[in-house]
């Protein structure tokens, strides 16, 4: 590892802090990576152009704006040391979180002098917790131009909207669990309108308005729009011995921040270092960029094919590689601690978590999870292990989906949390520094294996 400097728990976590707080959305996450790895010296690829790739290179790719892979080149180009195929080290997380999109034609107005915004559930959050906090919208339009058709970011920074929950005197079940309809619930307060209908008519386009001011555009040059509501409250440390890490979206930006941060600090080794995240983890992974998607492996086979490999070298790297998907665990809940499996019980910055599930739905194995525990080892970082109780059905996440494009080793791990999928979900700090840790020793390790069985692990110096 490079320095041990990059491994001090405050500055990682502040640095994870302030990429939580600029990434409301799949979309700036990913233009914050791409921001660190340019910092770092990667180039920049386009899925449109040739690849021509320098032996020990970095190089980066995005899809829709909202996915990326990046990867290193071994400083000897294409073999290992012992002269068989470089396979590919790789970590996979995503980057989007359960929110809401704004519809299109969004404005209601309500009373006379309410604007609401219709908006849709984006995966499966805590309802709950998006009521009475500060909100605003985020993501990107795609404008007319001259030149064509161009996607914006946009990002409106500051307090905008809220979902005022109703007062206890009108709902007296508040505190006794009460179904929560998003329709007729959760429509975000955007705006007081004049009772006068001329002032009502103005108002009626002032959301796309502002998102136009704020884009740079004129709003009839908006041809469509990927419009989400984000939570504006901040993440922070808190805790005794500020041991503890509080943000919307650590599911799953702690992990793609710390894999990130473990790349860029990596040693080259002798292996091709792939940190990639997707995006629509939390909608089943099904689009273009998603871990069904063929993005993974459509990289992989133009590294192999850049490298003067075909067919044949590309399967050999497989048997080679390794993929560690990472996307939050559980930890027992210090409330209920009866929901946790009585013989595997993660706490907060308890280490690394392995997760386990006899039908698969993580990819873990007793090779894969030997193999990931020897990485841990190497980086002096402890690991926990996770099950579900057996009475209990987990959630799914994008390992077993992403194998189903590219059929490598693979084990899934998580970083502990609470609250997963609040607005505001809890982590440990001394967790990310091990995940970074773990990342940077992964990262410039090297996996022989003829597909007999046998695994030869050969760490860095
Ligand atoms: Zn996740």
């Amino acid at each position: 590892m490079k320095h041990n400097c990059l491994f001090q728990k405050e500055e990682i976590n502040r640095g994870l802090l302030d990429f939580l707080d600029k990434s409301p959305v799949s979309f700036y996450a990913v233009s914050n990576m791409r921001q660190m790895l340019d910092a770092a010296g990667a180039e920049r690829l386009l899925e449109g152009t040739r690849w021509e790739l320098e032996p020990g290179g970095m190089y980066y790719v995005t899809r829709n704006d909202s996915a990326l892979i990046a990867f290193r080149l071994p400083a000897d180009g294409d073999a290992n040391g012992s002269g068989t195929m470089a396979g590919f080290q790789i970590i996979a997380s995503h980057c989007d979180s359960p929110f809401f999109k704004i519809k299109t034609n969004a404005q209601i107005t309500s009373e006379k002098n309410y604007l609401t915004l219709n908006i849709e559930k984006y995966g499966g959050m805590i309802c709950e917790s998006w009521f009475d906090r500060p909100l605003s919208a985020a993501g990107r339009i795609v404008v007319r131009t001259p030149e064509g058709v161009e996607t914006r970011l946009v990002c409106i920074d500051r307090d905008l909207l809220i979902i005022p929950h109703l007062a206890i005197h009108m709902n007296r079940e508040v505190n006794d669990g009460y179904k929560i309809n998003v329709q007729k619930d959760m429509m975000p307060l955007f705006a007081g309108v004049s009772a006068d209908a001329d002032a009502a008519q103005t108002a009626d386009g002032a959301f796309l308005q502002l998102i136009a001011e704020e884009g740079g555009v004129r709003a009839q040059d908006i041809l469509d729009t990927d419009l989400y509501l984000y939570s504006r409250v901040r993440g922070t440390m808190l805790g005794l011995h500020n041991e503890y890490l509080a943000s919307g979206r650590l599911d799953d930006l702690q992990c793609a921040f710390a894999s990130l941060k473990g790349f860029l600090a990596a040693e080259v080794g002798s292996s091709i270092a792939v940190h990639c995240v997707y995006d629509n983890e939390e909608v089943g992974s099904g689009s273009k960029q998603g871990a069904a998607s063929t993005f993974l492996k459509d990289v992989l086979h133009r590294i192999n094919a850049a490298l003067g490999g075909d067919e044949e070298t590309y399967q050999q790297r497989l048997v080679n590689s390794f993929v560690i998907s990472a996307d939050n665990a559980h930890a027992v809940h210090p409330n209920y601690t009866e929901k946790a499996d009585p013989t595997n019980r993660p706490v907060l910055n308890g280490g690394i978590v392995i997760k386990y599930n006899a039908s698969q739905k993580y990819t873990t194995d007793a090779v894969s999870g030997a193999i990931f525990r020897e990485i841990c080892e190497a980086a002096e970082v402890p690991v926990q292990t996770f099950w579900n109780r057996s009475d209990q059905t987990g959630g799914s996440t994008l390992g077993n989906i992403s194998t189903s494009q590219v059929a490598v080793n693979s084990v899934d791990i998580g970083l502990p949390q609470l609250a997963m999928h609040s607005s505001y979900e809890l982590t440990g700090a001394e967790d990310t520094v091990r995940l970074v840790k773990a990342a940077a020793i992964f990262y410039a390790a090297s996996l022989e294996s003829r597909g007999d069985g046998n695994y030869r692990l050969t760490m860095c110096e």
